[in-house]
């Protein structure tokens, strides 16, 4: 019976998504899982996809789970298939692949870095890092996640990315100071009240520019979420959050951040909601 409802939620979703902001990233119930083993029901942000579940009541830490799935063949080996062109992808992969490609090339397509100093946090295997470096930017670019690092750091010496450099690091104990500092697709793993200290970090690396996406709430998610409450517990992996958007831009303009653009990438099972800051 529950697969029932699953399946004539999932679409739903996907056309919902892109909508305007709403109620508070707490209290909604979403669970980050592997899109391969679920398929339908399912919509990702970035390093996430989420599936709706009932209340999550466990007591974890989020940064520490984060950490462990990014390391681990589950999220390391899933998300280095998916940011890559293997054929080896279902069709929830691919759609995932193509959202956060559009993610990165609007970043890309907005950023005048050559010359500029970058600091990619959350970097992944390197997505937007080795365009950044072969455009011409120096790029400091880390990630918590050793596995992902050690990728990122092999497919930029593969890409002839000189200018980057990589390093394991929990991106709130970055240091520095650059023109850019760009967070792609990383909030979707930490609650509003954790998101604001995470751009605070952002904002006072950035000389400059400061690059930021994330998964936005929607008022549809709260009809979503009590579809999701009918569905047994949390699943597997890691928790996943949205923001509101006006919280994001609230904890930039705190930090003396304006933003300049905005762009909402959604497609079925992506969407990530771009936002370029400059100082003000
Ligand atoms: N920004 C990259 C990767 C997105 S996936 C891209 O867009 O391609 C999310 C990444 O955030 C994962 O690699 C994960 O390990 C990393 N991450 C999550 N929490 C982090 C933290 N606190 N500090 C640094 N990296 C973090």
């Amino acid at each position: 019976m529950w697969s029932i409802v699953l399946l004539a939620a999932a679409p739903a979703w996907g056309l919902v998504a892109p909508l305007a902001p709403a109620a508070g990233a707490r209290s909604v119930s979403l669970h980050a899982v592997d899109p391969l083993t679920v398929g339908l029901g399912v919509v990702a942000a970035g390093g996430a996809a989420v599936v709706l579940g009932g209340e999550d009541t466990r007591d974890i830490d989020d940064k520490d789970e984060v950490e462990k799935y990014f390391n681990g063949e589950t999220g390391f080996g899933r998300w280095n298939k998916i940011y890559s062109e293997s054929d080896d992808v279902n069709g929830v992969q691919r759609d995932i692949r193509d959202g956060h490609a559009q993610t990165v090339d609007k970043v890309l397509d907005w950023a005048d870095v050559e010359g500029k100093s970058v600091c990619d946090l959350g970097c992944g295997v390197g997505s937007l890092a080795i365009p950044l470096a072969l455009r011409g930017a120096t790029v400091s670019a880390s990630d918590i996640s050793a596995a992902m690092v050690r990728e990122a750091g092999a497919r930029a010496q593969a890409a002839g990315a000189t200018s980057a450099r990589f390093e394991t690091l929990d991106l709130e104990s970055a240091t520095g100071s650059y023109d850019a500092v760009s967070c792609i697709d990383v909030m979707i793993h930490y609650p509003t009240d954790k998101m604001v200290g995470m751009v605070d970090r952002l904002c006072a690396l950035s000389e400059e520019t400061v690059f930021v996406s994330f998964a936005p709430n929607t008022p549809q998610l709260a009809v979503l979420k009590k579809i999701g409450s009918l569905f047994p517990g949390p699943s597997k992996a890691t928790r996943a959050y949205l923001h509101k958007e006006a919280d994001v831009e609230a904890a930039l303009a705190k930090n003396g951040f304006k933003v300049k653009r905005k762009h909402l990438t959604s497609s079925n099972f992506y969407f990530s909601l771009l936002m370029e800051a400059v100082k003000a």
